[in-house]
């Protein structure tokens, strides 16, 4: 598809550039609840948990509320136990961010006496705060012309530049980085960089954008968006088989497993074996899900004809069934889970 008018640039005409974003996002932008607050602490948590979950999810599963509700400030946050705070972003997945955000709420405490700094640096120092996050404090909760790229800003800016290289290595990160920050609002930061996030994600969005409807039509460069961003080559996915047991007892109880020392600790799951140990026995139910670059088909054995091999190991614990669903768990072994003790 080509493009239809290319008068100006946006790099040229940067005022006419941030006008025509925040005139159409006046009129176009949504009404999102992390857009009515300017606390940081809250602008934080919606930052933290978007980067890794689609704005619909968040929205419809209502985790961003209910997480506010259960930590409405950095005090609560600082102070949250392990297994109420997994059980808050069970869902969200990726568990290291919300026991980084407790870390970041320690320090807020610790070092800043519960403010959150502004400056640039100060931000950055903050545990898990990185250049993104730090940039979108600064403009939506401090309202300052900083610059955000995120995946719809990279593809925007690809596009109004023509940039005929990757965008997501580090010579491609820079480009984008120099240009948000060239074109950042001195005047309306906060609004300016949620129409030019809004734009990437409705208008100039993946694959064949929608030109015809767009506000800064007349700044673009690039002739064959669709072509637009280009990427490094992709990882390899990799196909991974998971061998988990269903073990009940005499006394109504399901054997649990909890993640010691790893990514999910603090997170029950059934236990596992090595397929040697338990493919011989019956699948009760089979899930497939995609973490990182792995594409996992998480297989549930029965293990009702247990013997010496199926007894408990370190950190496996009876859980009664009626307990099981309130513990904290990654979600596909939560939807095993909630399949099989419906069959009982
Ligand atoms: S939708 Fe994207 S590619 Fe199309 S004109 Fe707008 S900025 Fe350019």
């Amino acid at each position: 598809m080509l493009k239809p008018r290319m008068k100006s640039a946006a790099l040229k005409d940067r005022e006419g550039f941030r006008d025509a974003l925040v005139a159409w996002f006046s009129l176009h932008g949504k009404d999102y609840p992390w857009r009515r607050t300017r606390e940081p602490y809250a602008v934080l948590i919606s930052e933290v948990m978007l980067q890794q979950t689609q704005i619909t999810t968040v929205l419809n599963r209502g985790f961003y509320v209910r997480f506010l509700e259960m930590f409405p400030n950095v005090e609560s946050l600082s102070m949250a136990e392990d297994e109420r705070l997994l059980k808050a972003w069970e869902g969200l997945g990726y568990y290291r961010r919300v026991r980084l955000l407790r870390e970041t709420a320690r320090a807020v405490i610790t070092e800043h006496g519960g403010k959150f700094p502004i400056d640039l640096v100060a931000l950055m120092k903050l545990p898990g705060v990185g250049r993104y996050t730090a940039g979108a404090l600064r403009a939506f909760a401090f309202d300052l012309p900083a610059a955000v790229v995120d995946g719809n800003v990279a593809r925007v800016l690809s596009r109004v530049m023509d940039f005929s290289a990757a965008v997501d290595d580090t010579a491609g990160q820079k480009q984008m980085w120099q240009w948000a920050e060239a074109l950042a609002d001195p005047e309306r930061p906060r609004i300016y960089n949620s129409a030019l996030m809004e734009l990437g994600q409705t208008i100039c969005r993946p694959g064949v954008p929608d030109c015809l409807s767009c506000p800064v039509a007349e700044f673009c460069k690039t002739r064959e968006p669709e072509n637009l961003p280009l990427k490094k080559q992709k990882t390899a996915v990799t196909a991974v088989d998971e061998y988990a047991l269903w073990l009940r007892d005499d006394e109504g109880r399901l054997l649990m497993h909890r993640e010691v020392g790893k990514r999910r600790e603090g997170l029950w799951k059934l236990p596992t074996r090595e397929a040697a140990e338990i493919s011989m026995l019956p699948v009760r139910d089979e899930h497939r899900y995609t973490i990182t670059r792995y594409r996992v088909t998480l297989r549930v054995h029965d293990g009702a004809a247990s013997n010496k091999l199926l007894h408990p190991a370190k950190d496996e614990v009876w859980q009664k069934l009626e307990d099981v669903l309130a513990l904290p768990m990654p979600s596909p072994f939560r939807r095993v889970i909630e399949r099989l003790l419906s069959e009982i």
